[in-house]
């Protein structure tokens, strides 16, 4: 088994969901005592929000490739960047370092393809949401049409990321928002899947809560890491 790297703490609610994620999947593949092999590199969220916020991704990526680079000289073999915002600047992480980073648009585009969804909607922070990395990634690469919320719906969405989920406060007032912003979407946008675009939404809602397939990002990862610690 290989040693996976996780860049974390983006936010340590979902990288603690990511640790359990993987020691499981890990035990359901080979059973019995066996668990995860893991470096784990753990930020001060506030550090990184706060370049996020700013438009600083220069910035962010610094601290991000700094990291990722002792997690490698620490003797990882694979590296998890354990957020979709901050893939953003995955491709200079990847550069900067020679082992490989295991990207969790590629995994999560991977299963909306498998599963035969064509307009997924994707809920995540404004900035996956609005810019372009990530979409175009799953536009170009896998043929896919993410279609994000309206204004107002955006603005919620990211405001429960970052406001509660982040801070481990889950409401049912924002899950109730949630649904009734999918319900939405599909009644105008004609989604068939919901990718949960932000490692933290799983806090919040899950396939429970829908007859239309939901792509968990921060499951579909940890699967995709463990496919590679194991091959
Ligand atoms: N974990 C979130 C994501 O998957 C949001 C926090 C962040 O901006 O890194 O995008």
């Amino acid at each position: 088994m290989k040693t996976l790297a996780l860049l974390g703490g983006m936010s340590r609610e979902s990288t603690a969901i990511y640790y359990r994620l993987l020691n499981e999947i890990v035990r359901e593949r080979l059973g019995g005592l066996h668990s995860a092999k893991l470096l784990l590199w753990s930020f001060d969220f506030a550090e990184i929000a706060e370049r996020q916020h700013a438009g600083d991704w220069e910035g962010a990526g610094v601290l991000l490739v700094e990291a990722a680079r002792k997690l490698e000289a620490g003797g990882a073999e694979g590296l998890m960047v354990c957020t979709n915002t901050m893939h953003k600047l995955a491709d200079a992480v990847q550069s900067a370092i020679s082992i490989p980073l295991i990207h969790i648009a590629d995994a999560t585009a991977q299963a909306v393809v498998d599963a035969g969804v064509k307009r997924p909607a994707l809920l995540a922070t404004r900035f996956t949401m609005e810019q372009d990395f990530y979409k175009r990634r799953l536009a170009e690469k896998y043929g896919l049409q993410p279609i994000v919320p309206d204004q107002g719906g955006r603005d919620m969405v990211h405001r429960v990321i970052y406001d509660e989920l982040c801070q481990g406060i889950v409401r049912p007032e924002s899950k109730s928002a949630f649904l009734d912003e999918i319900g939405r979407m599909r009644r105008i946008d004609r989604v068939d899947g919901v990718i949960m675009g932000c490692t933290e939404i799983t806090m919040l809602i899950g396939q429970g809560d829908f007859d239309i397939p939901v792509f968990d990002t921060t499951r579909i990862h940890a699967a995709a890491a463990v496919d590679f610690a194991l091959a």
